[in-house]
């Protein structure tokens, strides 16, 4: 199997599953934060970040997922390894990037922290908290500051229930590169 026919399968296989404590589905909030990411005159490989950001989550059996056992699964990790070697590092860094761009609002944006759903609020505890300032200056260096920035914010607004977007066969073009 190629790695887009690989990506396919788990978004379809697990894609059913419900978006940790969420009112969508992960292959609702897949595809909406594709959406966005479309609609913000994204790169390609953007896109794909979007479309593929929790990947994480779908490598595992989401009935043994870890998210409400108080366990942080690391999901942007996973998905990192799994997307660099298949879609390359313009994909898979804004991937890596994404929950660590949730730490670095929280401590740089107190109406950031206000807005976050409540599940968003329980996992950021289990991924570390708010950064220290050091660390959001840090962060602030990366290479893919932005488009970490930029994952996030369609991230968080991807839990639109019932919002009509684009199906997962509208994103053929974003395989064939
Ligand atoms: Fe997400």
């Amino acid at each position: 199997m190629n790695a887009a026919d690989e990506a396919i399968t788990l978004l379809k296989k697990y894609g059913g599953a419900a978006y940790f404590g969420e009112p969508v589905s992960q292959l609702e909030h897949a595809l909406q934060t594709a959406h966005f990411a479309v609609q913000a005159g994204s790169s390609r490989e953007l896109v794909l970040a979007a479309l593929l950001h929790d990947v994480g989550h779908l490598l595992v059996d989401p009935a043994e997922s870890a998210a409400d056992e108080g366990i942080d699964a690391r999901h942007e990790i996973a998905g990192y390894d799994w997307l660099l070697s298949r879609f390359g590092e313009l994909v898979a860094e804004p991937v890596r990037l994404h929950v660590p761009a949730k730490r670095y609002l929280c401590r740089t944006n107190p109406a950031y922290l206000s807005r976050l759903s409540p599940a968003s609020v329980r996992s950021l505890e289990l991924q570390g908290g708010p950064f220290t300032e050091e660390e959001a200056r840090e962060f602030e260096s990366h290479s893919f500051f932005r488009e970490a920035l930029r994952l996030r914010s369609w991230d968080d607004e991807a839990k639109i229930p019932g919002m009509v977007v684009a199906p997962l066969e509208a994103y053929e073009w974003l395989w064939r590169a």
